[in-house]
């Protein structure tokens, strides 16, 4: 334990320690430190971490949540990119034994074999299976609909069953997550098969509104309906630019995802349900049959989108935007 004044949540010790160790802020790697204890305790709650919990932290920084993390779970993971971290961490963390750094891209982390201790900081092979690389390839929901479909046979691998011991390994992951690539972490933590409860993340305000928005509102959009088609979300705390070092540009917020046991809707293909998504927001101030036939990769006509519109008891000028979970899943359906 270390006393919390003597914590880097304290700004001083933040402040002595990176010039102990001349360490820059890479704003290519995102690096904001948190400098607040409060909003530390306030994740720590949302993400609900105890003794239990086996914690994956995306990007400790210097250590800051890191410290309270060891303190609270049994056992953390923290996944950093940036090397020149790694000393700092060394030096921060050394008082606590359950917690493992890995130097490594969270995009290219496969989490099922992080948890069960497969990588340490220097020389383990590189992951076969990255929660995030194929998507530039290829769309987010096509993976999600290939990984379910992948999950019968490859269910060891994925849902984090440790193949020897056959033991459930879950964890919960929580971060104060590098801005820049927020929607790429999140979306493949939910559309890969990642053996996590819930996710608790620090991310820009805007998006975490985004994420947990309701039809109809303004900030309701693609990302909204494919996050909660994965998980429950629950806005935990605001919080303002002066918490963190250097100060953002923007307002944080901290959002919790718990996983769903399964998708609150059925639908025949859900690739095809995001594609039909992305574009009835592809053009905002549209009405969504015009956002539909203006994609051509979709082949859909006006005539055939106004019929679905038309069975659906919906207006032939009805905007993406005020559609539900339900009612994508069912115009999908038509649209086949
Ligand atoms: N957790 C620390 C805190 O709250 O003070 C630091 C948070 S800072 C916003 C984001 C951290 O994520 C930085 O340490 C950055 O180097 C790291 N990071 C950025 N991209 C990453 C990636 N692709 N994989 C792992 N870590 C990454």
């Amino acid at each position: 334990m270390i006393d919390d004044t003597k914590k880097l949540s304290n700004p001083q010790v933040t402040i002595e320690t990176i010039q102990k160790y001349g360490f820059q802020f890479q704003k290519r790697f995102g690096q904001n430190f948190l400098i607040d204890g409060h909003v530390i305790r306030k994740i720590l709650r949302a993400a609900d971490i105890s003794k239990e919990d086996t914690v994956v932290e995306i990007g400790p920084g210097i250590g800051t949540l890191t410290q309270y993390l060891a303190e609270a779970a049994g056992k953390v993971y923290a996944v950093e990119i940036d090397e020149k971290l790694l000393p700092i961490l060394g030096d921060t963390l050394s008082a606590y034994d359950n917690v493992s750094v890995v130097n490594r891209d969270i995009l290219k982390c496969d989490i099922s074999r992080l948890i069960r201790g497969e990588y340490s900081r220097d020389g383990a092979p590189e992951p076969d299976m990255t929660i995030g690389e194929e998507s530039k390839a290829r769309s987010g929901a096509e993976r999600g609909a290939e990984a379910r479909a992948e999950a019968g046979t490859k269910a060891e691998a994925v849902n984090g069953i440790d193949a020897k011991t056959e033991e459930k390994v879950m964890c919960k992951i929580v971060a104060n997550l590098p801005y820049y690539i927020t929607t790429p972490i999140i979306m493949g933590l939910l559309e890969g098969q990642v053996p996590a409860e819930s996710i608790t993340v620090m991310v820009q305000k805007e998006v975490a509104e985004r994420m947990a928005a309701a039809p109809g509102s303004k900030t309701y959009g693609a990302l909204s309906l494919a996050v909660q088609y994965y998980a429950y979300t629950y806005l935990a705390a605001n919080v303002p630019p002066n918490c963190f070092m250097p100060r953002p540009a923007v307002g944080s917020a901290v959002i919790r995802l718990t996983r769903r046991a399964k998708p609150p809707v059925e639908v025949a293909d859900a690739a095809w349900m995001f594609r039909i998504i992305r574009a009835s927001f592809n053009e905002r101030r549209k009405t969504l049959v015009n956002g539909l036939r203006n994609d051509p990769a979709l082949g859909i006509s006006k005539e055939q989108a106004e019929e679905a519109l038309q069975k659906m008891g919906l207006s032939l000028t009805v905007r993406g935007e005020t559609l539900s979970l339900e009612q994508f899943a069912s115009l999908s359906d038509l649209l086949r």
